[in-house]
């Protein structure tokens, strides 16, 4: 298709298509008639923000590349659907509880973040959960609303407990989920020592088990969450201290990114099942909370691939409010508040990681000679053989063939055999044989597999001014897809094809596997670096779990951190600017001091001075060079 489309002229329609924009944007991202990648806060109507004219804007204002862009309004958006999604489905079904969401800390800790959910959450009772003291503090700091819940997961020591309970005399209404046994006794304890009685909930370990990368939490080996007979212990332990009117909240959780609708369900029905014992059991209840899982569809296949789903917020809203109905009504029992824990759902479209392209490295087109030199080995000659015999029919004998004459070459070399010249010739074949075996291949149905990967070795290698460890650390540790793409010169067709290296000089820092409708690609469709001109490409749906999960490999610091917010009639402000880390942050995060580095710096440089090397003025140049290093950007500056 793609080659086509070139002959003809590449079109606006036809980026759309192959880098599926509108199956992954979830009608926030699209590209515009100029060829651009727009920003939709309101969905395909309403106002559109041209990134790059974004990125014009911040480089006016001195901020350098990369940048992670949050875009405010996305993330309202996304709360404002969850709730809205719920509220349909409850009314349409005629369910009797109510919706009560809340954000997982754990998925994005930054303070901005936080607080903006808190502050917009409020309106719809929008809570936090938190699983550590730090985020217990941090929420309890940023949540205004007290009709929101905070659910308190996670081991918890008396402190914890106490810091929860403390929470609650102030008015805010704190669940305590029980993870392990032995944290009832210390929330007794502290709830007598303090008089407060707190609003108790269990996790539940359930027996189904959610397919996926991240859903290790879930099932009956799952390390967290109490067991239907331990269950059973607290609801005996409670009675025993006359507290059962505290057991409120049966909380489970299946995992992240729960793909496939039909495990959702059988959590659910699961899940209720409990909950309608836990009433028989005399404990008043009320609320139901089904953790998180809510998946994101990051390569819009719409499909129960681990890196899509295969439901839509609606459907999945409408499955959970059915099936608890279903299993409650059966029994009796009372339809209690619906909870999730929606984390990657809520804030993945909310950032965007923008990055400019330093370099490329491209397999060049091999000059071949007219005539072979006297005494070229034999080797050579055969390959000069294969390339001028190929046709579609050979294709896979012709790579065996330029195989085994190229190892042969080799191994004369390595016996002293062949010169460096010949050698050389030989390998200037062999490019050229897989050159031509790549063309020829396009017209060939069905690919053999060697053949596939031949793509693969010629694809130019695009440098990336980012550190894949920093911003996007599931690509290297989860083969995480996210969907990547040029953020501008969409109108033009992608010529090249190539792997996306970032800066740090490990061999892991790449992105090599893209998004396909047909599942995934080796390679994206690029256009070749223009003179003086800067190329830009996005990373999609990352704002989840990426930032704080970040490192500092080859001490590459954070980015700079750029949150916009669209008005209506489509203009927008930089409400927030974050600068990334700069040198001496970074040096000081691993325990250097860079006023000793400094001292140091400059003894070495007196020292130099008084032998003889540099003059006193060149020392002040160089003092000055590295301490203008310091306040630097920790990644490519120009
Ligand atoms: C991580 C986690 C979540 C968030 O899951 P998402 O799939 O991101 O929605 C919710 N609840 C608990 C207990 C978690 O550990």
């Amino acid at each position: 298709m793609a080659k086509n489309r070139a002959l003809q002229q590449w079109r606006v329609e036809d980026s759309i298509e192959l880098y599926g924009i509108r199956n992954w944007g979830a009608g926030y991202f699209d590209v515009s008639d100029a060829g651009e990648v727009v920003i939709c806060p309101q969905g395909p109507k309403g106002p559109q923000v041209s990134i790059p004219e974004v990125i014009s804007g911040l480089r006016d204002r001195g901020h350098d590349m990369p940048v992670l862009l949050r875009v405010e309004n996305i993330l309202d958006s996304r709360i404002a659907n969850i709730h809205e999604s719920f509220r349909k489905a409850i009314k349409n079904l005629g369910y009797a509880g109510a919706y009560r969401g809340v954000f997982p800390v754990k998925v994005n800790q930054q303070q901005q973040v936080v607080e903006k959910i808190a502050q917009f959450g409020a309106q719809f009772h929008h809570g936090l959960e938190v699983g550590s003291k730090a985020e217990l503090v941090a929420a309890v700091s940023l949540m205004q609303d007290r009709e929101a819940c905070i659910i308190c997961n996670g081991y918890k020591d008396e402190e914890f407990m106490d810091l929860g309970l403390q929470a609650l005399r102030l008015g805010f209404n704190v669940f305590f989920v029980l993870e392990m046994p032995s944290e009832l006794g210390v929330l007794l304890e502290r709830s007598k020592a303090l008089g407060v009685r707190p609003s108790i909930g269990v996790r539940a370990k359930l027996a189904v088990k959610a397919s996926g990368h991240w859903t290790d939490s879930g099932g009956e080996r799952s390390t967290f969450g109490l067991s239907p007979a331990q269950i059973v212990d607290v609801v005996d332990t409670l009675k025993a201290h006359d507290m059962l009117d505290c057991f409120k909240l049966l909380h489970y959780h299946l995992g992240s990114q729960v793909s496939n609708i039909r495990d959702i369900r059988t959590g659910v029905m699961e899940g209720a099942r409990l909950y309608a014992g836990l009433i028989e059991e005399g404990a008043p209840m009320g609320y139901l909370d089904l953790g998180g899982g809510l998946a994101v569809d990051y390569d819009g296949s719409h499909t129960n691939y681990i890196s899509s789903r295969n439901y839509s917020l609606d459907e999945y809203c409408t499955d959970v409010v059915e099936a608890i109905m279903s299993t409650l009504d059966e029994a009796s029992v009372p339809h209690p508040h619906i909870i999730t824990e929606s984390g990657r759902a809520t804030v993945a479209y909310y950032s965007v990681l923008l990055f400019n392209v330093l370099d490329v490295s491209v397999v060049e087109e091999v000059q071949l000679p007219e005539s072979l030199p006297e005494g070229t080995p034999e080797p050579v000659i055969n390959l000069r053989e294969t390339l001028a015999n190929i046709s579609l029919r050979n294709l896979q004998e012709c790579y065996n063939d330029a195989i085994y004459y190229r190892d042969e070459m080799r191994q004369l070399f390595s016996m002293g055999r062949v010169n460096l010249r010949q050698r050389t010739l030989a390998e200037r074949f062999f490019w050229a044989i897989i050159m031509r075996i790549a063309q020829e291949k396009t017209r060939l149905k069905n690919v053999p597999r060697d053949l596939a990967d031949i793509d693969v070795s010629l694809a130019d290698i695009y440098y990336g001014n980012f550190s894949v460890f920093q911003s996007l650390p599931d690509t290297w540790a989860i083969d995480q897809l996210f969907p990547v793409m040029p953020i501008h010169r969409l109108k033009e067709f992608p010529s090249r094809h190539g792997i996306i290296s970032d800066i740090t000089c490990d061999s892991d820092g790449r992105i090599d596997q893209f998004i396909d409708p047909q599942g995934m690609k080796p390679t994206l469709e690029l256009h070749p670096l223009r003179d003086g001109e800067e190329y830009y490409l996005g990373v999609f749906l990352v704002g989840a779990y990426q930032e704080t999960l970040g490192d500092l490999h080859n001490l590459m610091g954070d980015t700079n951190v750029v949150s916009i917010r669209v008005a209506d009639d489509g203009s927008y402000e930089y409400v927030r600017e974050i600068r990334g880390d700069s040198v001496a942050d970074i040096l000081s995060y691993v325990e250097y001091d860079p006023r000793r580095i400094l001292e140091d710096l400059r003894d070495t440089a007196e020292q130099a001075v008084r032998q003889g090397r540099i003059t006193p003025s060149e020392r002040f140049s160089i003092m000055q060079a590295f301490e203008d290093g310091l306040r630097g950007y920790t990644y490519f500056e120009r």
